[in-house]
């Protein structure tokens, strides 16, 4: 892009590629790098990524011609270079590590699809990436051509779906859906579109970043004709912003397609305030919107990139407030066993009495806000939307007074404690007396 703030590289080893050949995306997608000779030639290895790329079972290697070129040779901590080249790192275990630590096969009606949520379900579309990150939460399955989804399986997730219609939005992963034949990507966005209920679809896409030469003209004029589409990328450290994946970034705004992105938090890349500081300045400048900043998974291979969460909650105080809340992303850590997103940040409610909270600010400011005394909720309020599913009102349903309690199942069954039925267990005295929201009906 003329006259970008960021700056545009090609590793010295590339110099001699013609553009025409540099700018297509499948020449960058065939010329992969993934074995120890060929990093030698970009980037010499360190021992320790010798070692790595030596073992067996190691999860896929591959790094396009593009992202390579942004990592600087001579810096052996180069945070580029952290997400997508191995280490010996990878072969150490830890406490809690797991294959699908968000357990999402076992959350999975049909293959590929995971419907944890009420309204939205994540379709895995494939398991190939342009390159893949080394903190991958997928390394199941991703990089292994054998564990792709078939026609048959994307024909089942699609029959689910029209058979769901609580489902309003599906997010296409992987898996990157942006390095599928454009064809069958097309296939599967006009399939979904076809079905009344999907609202929005969105697409989780590091090729962008991998790879921005994939956005082409061609490719944002399919895109547009499936609107509303939504795309979030994933940029973890700022210097992975360039020129490229600027123009790449306008061309998918000018579409039409909003942008996000999900950082990851990563020991040694962007475990610090002030990366993530101008990490998400210059998303905001390229019109990304941060959206999530994910606590690492608790994944095999993924041990050395974890932290503590005190590390995200650090860098939270130190963006809410100091910049421009378009900028300031949403920490969460994804629930190991398949709880979905939680988030989580500093307090800033400090304390609270019948009429009046008490706040602080990021300035340590505190403050006091007077409640109204004389509000009533608005008694009328129906649910616009359908109910959700038995199960999934949360602890909204408490408040709303669809439920007394969440309880671990097995609750009763332990605390009658193998006891005999006696008059002092009737039922009915754990209904509720009064009137009311919360009264059961009988
Ligand atoms: C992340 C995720 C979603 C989408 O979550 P949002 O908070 O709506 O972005 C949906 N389904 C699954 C299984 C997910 O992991």
């Amino acid at each position: 892009m003329a006259n970008s703030f960021f700056s545009s590289k090609r590793a010295p080893y590339y110099a001699d590629v013609p553009d025409e050949k540099w700018n297509n995306w499948r020449w960058q997608l065939s010329h992969r790098i993934n074995t120890p000779e060929e990093f030698d030639k970009v980037i010499p290895l360190t021992d320790r990524e010798r070692k790595a790329l030596s073992a067996s079972h190691l999860f896929r290697v591959d790094i396009t011609p593009y992202f390579i070129s942004l990592i600087d040779p001579d810096d052996p901590n180069d945070p580029i270079r952290k997400q997508v080249v191995p280490t010996d790192a990878e072969m150490v275990p830890f406490t809690a590590m797991m294959e699908d630590s968000l357990a999402e096969d076992r959350h999975s009606p049909v293959p590929g699809l995971v419907h944890r949520y009420p309204d939205r379900v994540l379709m895995l579309v494939t398991t190939q990436c342009a390159s893949y990150c080394r903190y991958c939460t997928r390394s199941r399955i991703v990089g292994d051509p054998s564990a792709t989804f078939r026609r048959n399986e994307f024909e089942m997730q699609i029959e689910y779906l029209k058979r769901t219609p609580q489902v309003r939005d599906v997010l296409l992963s992987g898996g990157d859906p942006l390095v599928l034949a454009p064809k069958i990507l097309e296939e599967i966005i006009s399939n979904l579109r076809e079905i009344p209920h999907i609202e929005i679809i969105r697409i989780g896409s590091r090729v962008p970043v991998f790879m921005p030469m994939r956005v082409t003209d061609e490719l944002t004029d399919m895109l547009q004709k499936y609107h509303p589409l939504w795309l979030n990328i994933n940029v973890n450290h700022p210097n992975e912003i360039s020129a490229e994946l600027e123009e790449a970034c306008d061309r998918l705004s000018r579409a039409g397609i909003p942008l996000g992105n999900q950082a990851v938090l990563l020991a040694g890349v962007n475990d610090n305030v002030h990366v993530q500081r101008k990490l998400v300045h210059d998303l905001v400048r390229i019109r990304v919107r941060p959206y999530y900043l994910y606590q690492c998974d608790l994944v095999a291979g993924a041990g050395h990139f974890r932290t503590p969460v005190a590390k995200g909650i650090e860098i939270m105080e130190g963006l809410r407030g100091h910049t421009s809340g378009y900028a300031v992303h949403t920490y969460v850590i994804d629930a190991p066993g398949g709880g979905g997103k939680i988030p989580v940040m500093p307090n800033y409610l400090i304390s609270m009495s019948d009429h009046k909270v008490v706040l602080r600010n990021f300035e340590g400011f505190i403050t006091t806000y007077e409640e109204p005394i004389d509000y009533t909720p608005d008694q009328a309020a129906k649910p616009l939307l359908k109910r959700p599913e038995p199960g999934q009102s949360g602890v909204l349903g408490l408040l709303e007074g669809e439920d007394l309690f969440i309880k671990p199942e097995g609750f009763e069954e332990i605390h009658d404690r193998f006891g005999i039925q006696h008059r002092l267990k009737d039922e009915r005295k754990w209904v509720p007396l009064g009137i009311g929201p919360g009264k059961k009906e009988q």
